[in-house]
């Protein structure tokens, strides 16, 4: 951290301790006792230190709430704080010494982090009039029936549910165990779509249920799967055997939604107003740039804050005046706030600096790729800059994916940062590697035509010539 950060940090913590002390917490000693999050109470070992996940059981979070948390993630970790793909919260640079007094100020500021299956429901569900069904109360009843289990099903540690009622934002693009996506039927109700082990696109579909069959369902495959063992996952699920039990005929996937609009951008919903989905620059923002945004918001009149899937969050209580103005603000302060950004094309993890694994620095790799190659980042293709084979941005296929490596990086293009590259670059070929590939998109591109269609129409042996090209 820069001196300038950690003295803003220091002046930054002094009124937010304050103002924690003065509504005082008896909960400030319990949070650890009681466990209540597995994330913090088994933080995950990074190249920065610890590393705590969590995703509050509210909707969203106060700006008072998110105030607090910015200020425990400067004052217990390194400050950083994420927004991951899915759309959960990450701190970084934290000490097994400093994660209880963080499980305290969380617990402090009364922001409840889920434990259990993760159950995911798109951001908006609930306010979202396109919606055809309130995919929260669903994932309710889930999690409350979840909770009469005895004996509580173990399960993998990974397992995910996504229940999406459709809107503006779906949780298609996600990839999980058991999905629910609800769907309109011939007669116009209501019936949720059961699929196993994919996205929207890939997932398995195994019944077409109203809401409360859809539940217990569930509860049928999580005890299937429990029985299977800790490490089943849904795709491991017979999903013939599923149909025939849920009688269903059909065999095709599930629904998807080739139009998913992208969480950043401002957002009009009636009844609700205007939401404003920013993304911090490359889903990373430190404590004290959150904080100073946070006052900022609130005095144009933001009242809560979501976090949303593609590293991103969501603005509330905004009204046509003060949403533009925060979004220039939010521009100004680095954020990503249109949907068309090239930044929002790129997915890369934490890279080196903060991932003991990253052979490269990926931020500084992705101010490149934009300065560099925009003609990549038409939002055709996602680029993956990956600073190992583990891929943690991006578990599945992009469509050009920079993996880092001893001697500098691997290309891999639509696939994923685990296959094996096309070709390798050395450290100090990146900047004129990415030139000729942004060339090479640049001078071939039919009228049209994507930067994606244009390098499937090249083929891999035109992109390999463009990178090796000295
Ligand atoms: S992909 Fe590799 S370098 Fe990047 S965060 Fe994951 S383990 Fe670390």
């Amino acid at each position: 951290m820069a001196a300038a950060d950690r003295q803003m940090t220091e002046e930054r913590n002094v009124p937010a301790q304050a103002a924690i002390s003065a509504v005082g917490c008896a909960a400030q000693t319990s949070a650890m006792a009681r466990g209540a999050c597995p994330s913090l109470s088994a933080p995950m070992a990074t190249g920065d230190g610890l590393l705590v996940r969590l995703r509050p059981t509210t909707p969203g979070l106060t700006i008072p709430q998110f105030r607090a948390l910015a200020d425990a993630a400067g004052r217990h970790g390194n400050g950083l704080i994420e927004i991951t793909a899915r759309g959960n919260l990450q701190l970084r640079g934290l000490t097994a010494d400093s994660v209880p007094g963080l499980a305290a100020d969380i617990d402090c500021a009364g922001i409840v982090p889920e434990t259990g299956v993760t159950i995911e429901v798109p951001p908006l569900s609930g306010l979202d009039l396109l919606e055809l069904a309130n995919a929260r109360d669903v994932a309710a009843r889930l999690r409350r029936q979840i909770a009469e289990l005895d004996p509580q099903p173990i399960l993998a540690p990974k397992m995910t549910i996504i229940i999406d009622g459709g809107g503006r934002l779906t949780l298609d693009a996600l990839s999980a165990d058991i999905r629910l996506r609800a769907a309109r039927a011939g007669d116009g109700s209501i019936l949720w779509t059961l699929a196993t082990g994919g996205t929207a696109r890939t997932a398995k579909r195994v019944a077409s249920l109203p809401a409360e069959r859809a539940v217990s369902a569930i509860i049928d495959l999580l005890g299937m799967l429990a029985q299977r063992g800790p490490r089943a996952r849904g795709r491991d699920l017979d999903a013939a055997e599923l149909r025939q039990r849920f009688h269903i005929s059909r065999s095709d996937g599930g629904d998807t939604d080739e139009q998913a609009l992208s969480p950043v951008g401002i957002h009009r919903l009636p009844d609700t107003g205007l939401i404003l989905g920013l993304r911090p620059r490359f889903g990373q923002i430190h404590a004290n740039d959150m904080l100073r945004f946070l006052d900022i918001a609130e005095h144009r009149g933001a009242n809560e804050i979501r976090t949303a899937p593609d590293h991103a969050l969501l603005l509330l209580g905004l009204d046509e005046v003060s949403v533009g103005m925060l979004q220039s603000t939010a521009a100004d302060l680095g954020f990503q706030t249109r949907a068309d950004d090239p930044a929002n094309h790129l997915q890369l993890c934490s890279g080196a600096g903060a991932c003991a694994s990253a052979f490269y620095a990926t931020r500084a790799v992705a101010s490149q790729a934009i300065d560099l190659a925009p003609e990549l980042l038409d939002g055709s293709l996602a680029m993956h800059l990956s600073g190992c084979r583990k891929g943690c941005a991006h578990p599945g296929k992009a469509g050009l994916v920079l993996v880092g490596a001893p001697m500098g990086y691997g290309i891999v293009v639509n696939g994923s940062a685990s296959d094996e590259p096309l070709a390798y670059i050395g450290k100090d070929e990146l900047k004129s590697a990415l030139a000729r590939m942004g060339g090479l998109v640049r001078n071939n591109k039919a009228a049209g035509e994507s930067a994606e269609e244009c390098l499937t129409r090249l083929g891999t042996d035109a992109i390999v010539t463009a990178l090796r090209q000295g």
